[in-house]
């Protein structure tokens, strides 16, 4: 929008056009609505359900609630290993959850190295099988890390203290071949991720269209982890969360250099096949967002509070696809100033519990991802106890309802958030709150039922973290929200 007051908008496309060729674009169809988002939302919907299929979800995974991350490149500073893994499962389950995901399981001291050998300083692969074994015979998830794209052009020199430690059935992966997989600039040059942070001169970003690649990554995480480790979770990095870069190395077969996004989709297609054919119950879980892409993912991982978010509406995503299962929180460390991105009116110092709070508000599933063991006494601990409680109390509401944002809503105080969701069989409307106001009291929040297609609300009863009980109706639609000394809640209304 500029001084004339007009709207500039622009959308950029890569054609690929080879010498005596031609290149017709795609159609675009442009829609003038005088309204919110809601609506191009709405849209943009029904023309994905023309012709995207929906993701087939487990039912565990419907039921479930949020998973505790740690990080056994942390965690090792304290001697924990593999033969450590049932003690973390049970402290998950005593914070409330039923799944346990890893970081830096693999050779290498990072989170997120790119070979994916159970370190062998971390415990045998004995002790490592019979971790997973315990956590599967007790009925829980367990996941492990991978990444999409990148891949470390120094390998295959490790460092020394691994000599001898990878037995020699491991094929330890050779630059000198994966580089036919490496992803290729229009100049011929390599793609290459963080240039200035990594100890040498940036890992290379790799190919999806390419074979080698995806021979590489299906070796691990079905062959090695699914069929021979035993686990039922995996979580791919970065496959939707930095953009796609584009490749000009077309022995990978692609015919376009767009054809790295395609690529993509169509191997997490194939991989979310290949392993729920071996385990109908095993997941994928991904970095990131993506429409297409979320036809097979089963878990979305957000980071809506990590520090590059400096817009943060993950009401657009979860508006435009109810159907997919998100999870938010902690993965990507969070920022004073990620806090501030999503209430820029609100002056004060934000705590973890304000993430908790609102990944609560939006009813994603919790990544409580903070590396190292919670202490199971610490202030924090205990508040994300209750908060898993809570939704716990209201999951059987909130896992079978569709995200409708804040449509209908009219009115309600300044700094209070509220978010509506319909049961998807109309038996019930779901509200969500957050209080952020500095001393938290009685409200009113008023509805325009025409919007949500109600004629009114017949009753509701409301579930804080400490308090359940009935609540006010005025007029058939403004709700009486009392203080229950809990900034979050939710309200169940039965409605005619
Ligand atoms: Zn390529």
């Amino acid at each position: 929008m500029n001084e004339s007051k007009t709207l500039r908008l622009g959308i950029r496309k890569y054609p690929y056009i080879p010498p005596r060729s031609e290149w017709i674009s795609q159609p675009y169809v442009i829609g003038i609505h005088c309204g919110d988002w809601h609506w191009a939302a709405d849209k943009y919907r029904e023309w994905c359900n023309s012709w995207m299929r929906k993701p087939r979800i487990p039912d565990w995974l419907k039921d479930f609630d949020g998973w505790y991350g740690l990080g056994f490149h942390r965690l090792f500073r304290n001697n924990i290993g593999f033969k450590d893994i049932p003690m973390l499962f049970e402290e998950a389950r005593r914070i409330g959850f039923n799944h346990i995901q890893f970081w830096g399981q693999m050779v290498g001291d990072t989170c997120c190295y790119r070979f994916y050998y159970p370190n062998p300083f971390l415990g045998s692969i004995d002790e490592f099988k019979d971790g997973i074994r315990y956590v599967r015979e007790r009925g829980g998830h367990i996941g492990f890390y991978y990444n999409i794209q990148a891949f470390d052009p120094t390998l295959p020199n490790l460092p020394s203290e691994y000599l001898n430690k990878i037995p020699k059935d491991i094929p330890i992966p050779d630059w000198r071949e994966f580089r036919k997989y490496a992803q290729r600039q229009f100049d011929g040059s390599y793609v290459v991720q963080y240039p200035n942070e990594e100890i040498h001169d940036g890992y290379r970003i790799m190919c999806l269209c390419s074979r080698g690649w995806r021979k590489y990554l299906k070796y691990w995480i079905i062959e090695k982890y699914l069929k021979e480790y035993g686990v039922n979770a995996a979580y791919i990095d970065q496959v939707f969360s930095p953009p796609v870069t584009y490749c000009f190395n077309f022995k990978h077969g692609h015919r376009h250099h767009g054809d790295t996004v395609r690529c993509r989709v169509s191997f997490i297609k194939e991989i979310v096949e290949e392993a729920t054919r071996i385990d109908p119950d095993f997941i994928i879980a991904i970095e990131g967002n993506g429409d297409a892409i979320g036809q097979y993912a089963h878990l979305h991982l957000y980071t809506s509070f990590s520090t590059q978010t400096r817009y943060p509406c993950p009401e657009v995503f979860s508006y435009t696809f109810p159907d997919y299962i998100i999870i938010d929180g902690f993965a990507n460390p969070w920022s004073q100033q990620a806090m501030q991105n999503y209430y820029p009116d609100i002056k004060r110092e934000w705590s973890e519990k304000d993430v908790l709070n609102r990944v609560y508000l939006l009813g994603y599933r919790f990544d409580i991802t903070l590396y190292d063991r919670l202490g199971l006494e610490e202030e924090f601990t205990k508040y994300l106890m209750d908060v898993v409680k809570l939704r716990k109390r209201i999951k059987k509401y909130q896992y079978d309802s569709r995200f409708i944002d804040d449509i209908g809503v009219v009115d309600k105080p300044r700094h209070v958030e509220v978010k509506l969701f319909i049961n998807r069989s109309r038996k019930f409307l779901l509200i969500n709150y957050l209080d952020n106001r500095s001393i938290p009291e009685n409200f009113d929040i008023k509805l325009d039922l025409g919007k949500i297609g109600i004629d009114r609300i017949v009753n509701a009863k409301i579930f804080s973290l400490n308090y359940e009980g009935d609540v006010e109706i005025i007029d058939d639609d403004m709700i009486k929200v009392p203080d229950t000394g809990s900034r979050i809640g939710s309200i169940i209304c039965t409605f005619r």
